[in-house]
């Protein structure tokens, strides 16, 4: 290999060349040989339906045919227009806006750009940064990166030449959420909007807060009248169970609607690349008025791809066609990996939905871990000190022990010196 592709997140000289794939099936992997890996990671929370699904593979093929793109400064179209109804009427409350982008980390771009430009229109033009979480991960590009966890995220390398941001704990008690309001108090003026992963922040660390942590970050907001911001790129689509984590607070008498939410990874069943961020009517109406210089300016060329749009609206049939156990999967993983709590080198196991965690106190070398997980057939790509899967929604029950057993074995295979089991 000449390294002519560059990998993500990797050092090209140390390691080891990747694993080549040539074929996708149902919840399976095929390397060239044919041999299959159940993919415990849906390609990166994304493949929710599994790969290849014929209703999804139909919808694509019959709009490649039709029309594979346009443009969509000055011109609409069915699937888009389709796609941003469903989605308004699925998000709670209000949020009934969508524009449309083609990765995640630019919805979070999109995101910070409506909201700078909600308050200048509202006569707090101070009001340019951000508040996030420690922990948090929203994305790659240099804006979405300034949110990202100031420690645990290359944040830290780019330190120099990304905006600063604010960044406090999660509210998970009082003390914390006295924090959170001194933060946003002390810096009311340049604030625009908070930033969370709602119930799961995902590539930061893979942990988890409850539904009442969320509230308290709700009501900061709404007293400091800050913008919230619901980060569901890696929750959306019922990888808590709800079909957004915030859902989780729809029987409230005042659920948690988030001014803005932003969408991408599963949207389009594992397919195509897009995302959307999603804006509630006063937001969009900041931007409503004769005035051209008030627009949102934004638009990346391959905006609202029909084919990612008809890959979109086709996983949307499947979620209300299908009813997906996902409390199942939960009590399966719960059941399964608690028994790697008994080890000393485990400092946590824990399952929400259809995430499982293992966190390392003292982690294994996390690249003999993989290699034990693929040799026991299974994909997964453990980081930092977490080995996690987060599978096909509609992963069979054979195959999600077989992911279990693989975490089990693995993390057992390659205990750290020393350790022995308690
Ligand atoms: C993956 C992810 C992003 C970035 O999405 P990309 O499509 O990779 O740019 C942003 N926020 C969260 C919470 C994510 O999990």
């Amino acid at each position: 290999m000449k390294n002519h592709v560059w990998q993500p997140y990797c050092q090209m000289k140390t390691a080891p060349p990747p694993m080549k794939i040539v074929a996708t099936e149902g919840c399976h992997l095929i390397g060239a040989s044919g041999q299959r890996w159940i993919d415990g990671m849906a390609s990166w929370w994304s493949a929710c339906h599994g790969y290849n699904h014929p209703h999804v593979r139909e919808a694509v093929t019959e709009q490649l045919a039709r029309m594979p793109h346009v443009m969509f400064g000055g011109i609409t179209h069915e699937p888009a227009e389709r796609l941003a109804t469903r989605l308004a009427a699925l998000a709670p409350g209000d949020l009934n806006h969508v524009f449309f982008s083609d990765s995640g980390s630019v919805a979070v771009e999109v995101a910070m750009k409506m909201a700078i430009g909600h308050w200048r229109r509202r006569d707090r033009p101070g009001r340019t940064r951000f508040l996030a979480f420690h922990n948090a991960y929203h994305g790659d590009t240099t804006g979405a990166m300034s949110l990202c966890d100031p420690q645990r995220s290359m944040h830290a390398r780019y330190s120099d030449a990304i905006t600063q941001q604010f960044h406090v704990p999660l509210p998970r008690d009082e003390s914390f959420e006295e924090e959170l309001n001194r933060v946003l108090s002390e810096h009311a003026d340049s604030i625009a909007g908070v930033f969370v992963e709602p119930l799961v922040q995902g590539a930061g660390g893979m942990r988890f807060h409850d539904v009442e942590t969320l509230r308290r970050i709700r009501d900061a907001c709404r007293r400091h009248d800050v913008l919230l911001i619901a980060d569901e790129i890696a929750t959306g689509f019922q990888r808590t169970g709800k079909m957004f984590a915030v859902d989780h607070t729809a029987e409230d008498e005042h659920p948690v609607v988030p001014d803005i939410l932003c969408l991408g990874k599963a949207l389009t069943a594992g397919t195509m690349s897009m995302a959307v961020t999603i804006a509630r009517t006063h937001v969009f109406d900041s931007f409503y008025d004769d005035d051209p210089g008030a627009a949102l300016m934004h638009g990346p060329t391959f905006m609202a791809n029909p084919l990612a749009c008809s890959a979109a609206n086709a996983s949307l049939d499947l979620f209300e066609t299908t009813s997906y156990d996902i409390d199942r999967l939960e009590s399966v993983l719960r059941e399964r990996l608690s028994v790697l709590r008994e080890l000393d080198h485990v400092a946590d196991v824990r399952c929400l939905g259809a995430v499982g965690v293992v966190q390392f106190r003292d982690p294994p070398k996390m690249q003999r871990v993989q290699e034990e997980l693929v040799q026991r057939g299974v994909w997964l790509r453990p980081f930092g000190d977490c080995l996690y899967t987060t599978p096909p929604l509609c992963i069979g029950e054979d195959s999600l022990h077989q992911i279990c057993d693989a975490m089990i074995d693995a993390t057992h295979a390659t205990l750290p010196s020393g350790i022995q089991l308690r």
